[in-house]
């Protein structure tokens, strides 16, 4: 064992319902490798931090602090309703963990909740005309979620702007064509969910003591709480290194030349986190000097330096390991309904154990795609049984069965392997994924996906044209298309969904 220990971090915000895999991912190789490694994802933790009767109550401490023409139109009323909002909060997000169905009928009868400004568009029967459902819980699920955005809309508009319920700061990352601003909200007070955020990241600090802390920044809106955590940690904790990588660096930062950014982390790394982190703790140990770094920016002086001298390869799909939620808290993440179409709750409502089922893209071609990167151009798929190994040790460790496979696109030969494995070996779970329109998607297969448990499949289509699709080489028509939506809508109870570029998803529903 290493005398080293790494702590990796999901910064606010992904999702609220289950963990984003990449700290699982890397935490389970990372262990593999004989290092002490904890993940924790600060996101959530901010979050029911918030949503507690002493956080709420500290957010109307401070607004009823201000002068009350200082406060927006819509916070007034909810000023007023503060002793319902603090009765009700925790009840609410035990609901919302999955704790206490029982509360769904009172929920639904409409007195339980204090609504505010979200809540102005509900009929008399206490639903959205588009969003009435005759599942009780659904119902009591979607009424919680406006109960909780109308909050998060009081904190975004008086206390933090940059909170919002799916990202943090989104709009600093998306408008970064220089560090400048960034720069200016980092040297801004910390708002009150910074100090939640904080507070959170702490406690895991006294409690790992890592001498490594990495950052997973999968998104535009996971960018700033990444860099104000980096900003503390140099202040106070300047013995602890600072690690960046993830999607947002493997697309946003590949060129960086910022030194201003390395005032607040020590290193970026792109791609594939597995190799560039072993090489890096190697170094940090002296057994590798830092040009055999693997992907990794770090600033020399007043420049920023690239090393790549690496010569070991990528970990392929097979030495990859299990991920492993470990120390991940599970049982208190929120399924929040903001819609009860379908195919779009998925992505809000339940836990998904997450796996791929291959890395990068068997297609390639998409001319608006970013194939040249690693995680689109290096396709390696599982083998099905590897990938039904990783799924019972999913199953053994989370006591939850539904997956969802979060491949740019799952080949089609793959998921057929996977379909047989989980039947031969009798393994039962509810999983769903990413696909790339593809006549091999006939009827026959997405039978045995749906009998093996697939329940929804989602794919991109750009242009409803046979001459754009030809010219941004998707590979498929128009009539080809159709016919495998055809194919994915012949099992009972399958919904899919087609996103389209520059238009919103378009849910074909459940069948
Ligand atoms: S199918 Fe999807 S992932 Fe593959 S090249 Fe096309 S857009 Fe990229």
């Amino acid at each position: 064992m290493s005398e080293l220990s790494v702590l990796l971090v999901i910064p606010p915000l992904t999702q609220l319902n289950t963990p984003y895999p990449s700290t699982a991912y890397l935490t389970g190789f990372l262990r593999a490798q004989g290092y002490r490694t904890h993940q924790a994802d600060v996101g959530i933790e901010m979050v029911l931090s918030l949503f507690s009767r002493s956080g709420l109550s500290r957010v109307f401490d401070e607004l009823r602090a201000r002068p009350i023409d200082e406060l927006p139109g819509e916070a007034r009323p909810m000023l007023s309703l503060e002793r319902a909002y603090l009765d009700t909060i925790e009840p609410v997000i035990r609901f919302l963990q999955g704790h206490d169905h029982t509360l769904a009928s009172r929920i639904c009868q409409g007195n339980f909740l204090p609504q505010g400004p979200r809540f102005a568009a509900l009929d008399s029967s206490g639903l959205e005309r588009s969003e009435r459902s005759p599942n009780q819980t659904d119902q009591a699920k979607h009424l919680a979620t406006l109960y909780l955005e109308d909050l998060a809309d009081l904190v975004q508009t008086t206390l933090a702007p940059h909170f919002s319920l799916s990202r943090y700061a989104e709009s600093l990352a998306m408008q970064a064509t220089s560090y400048d601003r960034l720069e200016e909200a980092l040297a801004e007070p910390m708002s009150v969910t910074d100090e939640w955020m904080m507070e959170s990241l702490w406690r895991h600090v006294e409690g790992h003591h890592p001498s490594v802390i990495g950052f997973s920044v999968p998104f535009p809106g996971n960018l700033y709480g990444a860099l104000r955590m980096g900003q503390q940690l140099r202040a106070h904790r300047p013995d602890i290194k600072v690690v960046l990588g993830g999607g947002y660096a493997n697309t946003e930062l590949r060129r960086v030349e910022e030194p201003r950014l390395f005032e607040v982390v020590d290193y970026v790394t792109l791609d594939d986190g597995e190799r560039p982190f072993l090489c890096l703790l190697e170094y940090l140990q002296g057994k590798r000097t830092e040009t055999e770094l693997c992907r990794t920016f770090l600033r020399a002086g007043p420049r920023v330096v690239y090393r790549n001298g690496a010569r070991e390869p990528d970990i392929s799909q097979v030495e990859l390991g299990t991920p492993t939620y470990d120390g991940l808290p599970l049982n208190h993440y929120i399924s929040v309904l903001d819609t009860l179409n379908p195919m779009h709750r998925l992505w809000s409502d339940g836990h998904w154990n997450k796996l791929t089922v291959a890395h990068g893209c068997y297609w390639k071609q998409c001319t608006f795609c970013d194939v040249g990167l690693d995680y689109i151009g290096r396709y390696d798929v599982s083998p099905g049984e590897l990938l039904v190994d990783q799924i019972e040790a999913l199953i053994a460790e989370t006591g939850r069965r539904g997956f969802h496979f979060v491949d740019e696109a799952a080949p089609p030969v793959g998921l057929k392997q996977l379909a047989l494995s989980l039947l031969e070996r009798g393994v039962t779970i509810s999983w769903w994924g990413n696909v790339r329109f593809e006549s091999a998607f006939t009827p026959d297969l997405c039978r045995l996906l749906a009998a093996s448990g697939c329940i929804a499949l989602s794919a991109g289509l750009e242009a409803a044209c046979d001459r754009l699709l030809a010219l941004v080489k998707k590979g498929i028509t128009v009539d080809q298309t159709v016919h495998v939506v055809q194919a994915c809508r012949k099992p009972e109870f399958w919904c899919m969904r087609i996103s389209c570029m520059g238009y919103p998803a378009r849910p074909l529903g459940k069948r």
